[in-house]
């Protein structure tokens, strides 16, 4: 990438809608603008204030392309540090293309996907991490998934970071000064509360991550009980009154059998196992074996059980199979009169016992509501308790505790200083990479490659 040039790509989805919007960013983004632009009004896009936006035509030689609004922008006041036009062409495919293709002939470049952050990065506007959060942003499925991107954004844990480095260096020059004067009192040396602290603190952040982790990419439920429990049943009903999310969550696939909705803030993806299940014997197998991967990649088990029938030796065997995962017990039918007591059942094994109708309704939002809250044990975190990481940042934090903890054990086993020091400076230098400081190009490149072209 050549930070020189000026980029330009469509920054709106592609297809019809009230407006779609091309940007451009760079050194000549005003003056490319300014040679296919014919304002209503007398005026140059060279010569007009920063953050205004002027009304006028896209020409291609005579022939008009659109009827547009230009915005200019000029740095360093911009998203990406760079002069920056945005032109809001009239919704639909043809006139955002044709006016992306007249700005790459006229010397604006395409932009590589994510390069309008790369650049906001580059330049110094934002922190790596902040440029992550815009992607999570883009994604976010739900609101507490949006809010905590913004927070991120805002700089959430850049700041916590960079406070983070801040106590590293100061203890890295408390030792420097006494490697220097070696005959400080080792008893009163309050370097080792230091280093707990600090590790300490990596635990809490690598805990709100993994809280976090729920947030963005969402529970796996699956269902699962004999056939004619209501397993299918209660799916249509959780889809019937919870908010259902349409678009799939990246990297997944989605099918007939599995939905995803919102509840409470968190995306819960439902799966029912009996439709895992093809009807014919000839591929019987085939159904199991994706009843039981499905299982597999659960976060918790709904196991369900037919309240209005006694249970059944597959009942039975469901009960007492070893799921090594949380299971909350669903009695279903609560609509018809009960064969059996709650009594019969030992709620010890479970995260909870739930009473529904699937046919009704009744008892769905409250099992739904108490799976979550269960399964974030502690209440569902408020948007400011837990931190939206992906998988790389969550090593780099991982990385920098293992160095903390590695210096407190070698200051507990009472080695020199220059050796805890040792530590230290790693744990400074991975925390580092979470600010985006000594990241290698092919880590940029991969973490920019995530975004949509435009963004
Ligand atoms: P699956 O084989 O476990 O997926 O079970 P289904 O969802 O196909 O349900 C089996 C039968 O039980 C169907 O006839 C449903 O209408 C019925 N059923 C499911 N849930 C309830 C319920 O809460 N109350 C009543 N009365 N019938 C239900």
């Amino acid at each position: 990438m050549n930070a020189g040039d000026t980029i330009a790509a469509i920054s709106t989805p592609l297809g019809e809608g009230g407006i779609g919007i091309v940007r451009m960013s760079g050194p000549r983004a005003v003056e490319i603008a300014e040679s296919v632009f014919r304002p209503t009004r007398k005026i140059r896009l060279s010569q007009v204030p920063s953050h205004t936006i002027h009304h006028g035509f896209i020409l291609d030689g005579e022939i008009k392309l659109d009827e547009v609004l230009v915005t200019v922008m000029r740095a360093p006041r911009t998203y990406t540090r760079e002069d920056v036009v945005e032109i809001n062409c009239h919704g639909g495919i043809a006139a955002v293309r044709a006016v992306l293709d007249l700005l790459l002939r006229t010397g604006a470049r395409l932009a590589e996907r994510g390069e309008f952050t790369k650049r906001a990065f580059l330049n110094g506007r934002i922190s790596l991490d902040q440029a992550q959060a815009v992607l999570d942003a883009v994604r976010a499925q739900t609101r507490l998934g949006l809010e905590a991107a913004v927070a991120k954004i805002g700089g959430r844990f850049r700041d916590e970071v960079e406070s983070l480095r801040d106590r590293i260096a100061a203890l890295l020059a408390d030792i420097e000064v006494g490697i220097d004067y070696p005959d400080v009192d080792a008893e009163t040396d309050p370097l080792l509360p230091a280093v707990r602290a600090l590790r300490d603190k990596v635990e809490e952040l690598e805990q709100r991550a993994a809280r976090g982790r729920v947030v963005r990419e969402g529970l796996v439920a699956a269902i699962v009980g004999r056939p004619n429990v209501g397993k299918s049943t209660l799916l249509n009903a959780i889809l019937a009154e919870e908010r259902a999310i349409v678009t799939p969550i990246p990297g997944t696939t989605r099918d007939t059998v599995e939905e995803v909705v919102e509840v409470e803030g968190i995306p819960v993806r439902v799966i029912d196992t009996a439709g895992l299940r093809p009807p014919t014997d000839a591929v019987e197998e085939e159904g199991v074996r994706r009843a039981a991967r499905a299982i597999d990649r659960a976060d918790l088990i709904l196991l369900l059980l037919d309240r209005s029938c006694p249970l059944t030796p597959d009942d039975q065997a469901l009960l007492d199979r070893e799921w090594k995962k949380p299971v909350i017990l669903v009695l279903n039918k609560s609509d018809l009169p009960p064969a059996f007591t709650r009594d019969e059942l030992d709620p010890s094994p479970y995260l909870g016992v739930y009473e529904i109708s699937a046919q009704t309704g009744a008892g769905v939002d409250e099992l739904m509501s108490g799976l979550v809250a269960a399964v974030l044990a502690g209440g569902i975190p408020a948007a400011g308790t837990f931190l939206l990481l992906d998988a790389w940042e969550q090593d780099l934090l991982r990385r920098t505790g293992d160095a903390l903890a590695r210096a407190a054990a070698a200051l507990e086993s009472g080695v020199t200083p220059d050796i805890v020091a040792e530590e230290l400076r790693v744990a400074y230098r991975e925390a580092g990479k979470l600010q985006g400081i000594d990241v290698s190009e092919d880590i940029l490149s991969h973490i920019f490659s995530r975004f949509c072209v435009g963004k």
